[in-house]
């Protein structure tokens, strides 16, 4: 996706490690005409699919699962990474953090996913997958369906992706890094 791709090149800011910042755009301040084009790309990807409801995962999935759940006119629902107290019918995993280096338990009610629900996930980075792979399980445990994974920005560098799709899961990613570095920036063509 282009217009994402140059805007990734004007305001993101890269450090080695491997750690893209675009938070004056997508992670912090957002910009809702790129999440609008952001959204309208993921339909193109995923409209055909006879999907019932969005899954996200707070906090900043959820602008982009938001512009495609309006465009598709479909609920969109966010799993919470805390277990609130007031949430008795849910389902729970444990998934990892790769910006916090730490587990933690995300969890959704099974009144908004259950097997009723034909799915497609969306979120802002994909990395090492931990936090997709969590979703996966989830999804599993909910006894829904999963047609697809959608990201923003995939660092194919790391082996989320890889490990996803050996998964047999439909992953989809509007940018795909191949290389990150102090104010280096690569995508794959
Ligand atoms: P994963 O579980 O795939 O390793 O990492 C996914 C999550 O980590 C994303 O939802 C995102 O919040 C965060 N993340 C991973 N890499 C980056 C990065 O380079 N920059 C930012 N801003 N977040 C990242």
């Amino acid at each position: 996706m282009k217009l994402l791709k140059d805007r990734i090149l004007k305001d993101g800011k890269s450090f080695d490690g491997g750690i893209l910042k675009v938070d004056s755009f997508i992670n912090h301040q957002m910009d809702p005409i790129l999440m609008k084009s952001i959204g309208v790309e993921f339909v193109r990807k995923f409209g055909n699919l006879p999907i019932n409801k969005i899954i996200t995962i707070e906090a900043s999935g959820i602008a982009p699962a938001i512009m495609l759940g309006y465009l598709l006119e479909l609920p969109v629902v966010f799993v919470k990474k805390a277990v609130p107290k007031t949430m008795v019918n849910m389902v729970s995993t444990i998934a990892h953090s790769f910006t916090k280096d730490k587990d933690y338990t995300i969890c959704v009610s099974k009144d908004f996913l259950n097997p009723n629900d034909k799915v497609v996930f969306i979120d802002d980075f994909l990395a090492n997958g931990n936090a997709a792979i969590g979703i996966y399980n989830l999804i599993k445990e909910a006894g829904a369906e999963l047609y697809g994974m959608g990201f923003i920005i995939e660092k194919s560098f790391q082996d989320g992706g890889q490990r996803l799709r050996e998964l047999g899961i439909h992953v989809e990613s509007l940018a795909k890094i191949k290389e990150l570095g102090d104010n280096k920036i690569i995508f794959e063509d």
